[in-house]
């Protein structure tokens, strides 16, 4: 089993499915934390924006029904979701609105046995 990503021999066992990818541990880490360098400061700013504007209303359309899927199912697999908002987006798209949405601590990343929901905060 080799890494989608980087290539790498999986060992037995410590492969990831990613969005129908199959990739090593960093990896897989690398590609739920996209935001993972970016600063502290970023994300307060993206807080207080919010408050200024009063709630939702910094969300787009797609995040705004991400999170009322999210919020009506208790949380999803990246692949249901993308099901569920239909042939609107493409996985890459997905992952950057999610990315958003984690940005603006109105969703995260779960584990769950062996495979990763998405549920809100
Ligand atoms: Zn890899």
């Amino acid at each position: 089993m080799k890494c989608d990503m980087c290539q790498a021999e999986i060992p037995a066992g410590d492969e990831h499915d990613h969005l129908g990818r199959t990739l090593c541990e960093d990896c897989c880490m690398e590609a739920l934390s996209p935001m993972k360098t970016c600063d502290p400061w970023a994300v307060y700013s993206a807080k207080s924006f919010e408050e200024h504007m009063g709630g939702d209303s910094t969300l787009n359309p797609i995040q705004k029904e991400m999170v009322a899927i999210l919020e009506d199912t208790g949380g999803l697999t990246p692949q249901d979701l993308l099901s569920r908002l239909g042939a609107k987006l493409s996985v890459e798209d997905l992952q950057r609105e999610f990315a958003a949405l984690r940005h603006m601590e109105k969703a995260r990343a779960e584990k769950r046995g062996d495979r990763i929901f998405w549920r809100l905060w």
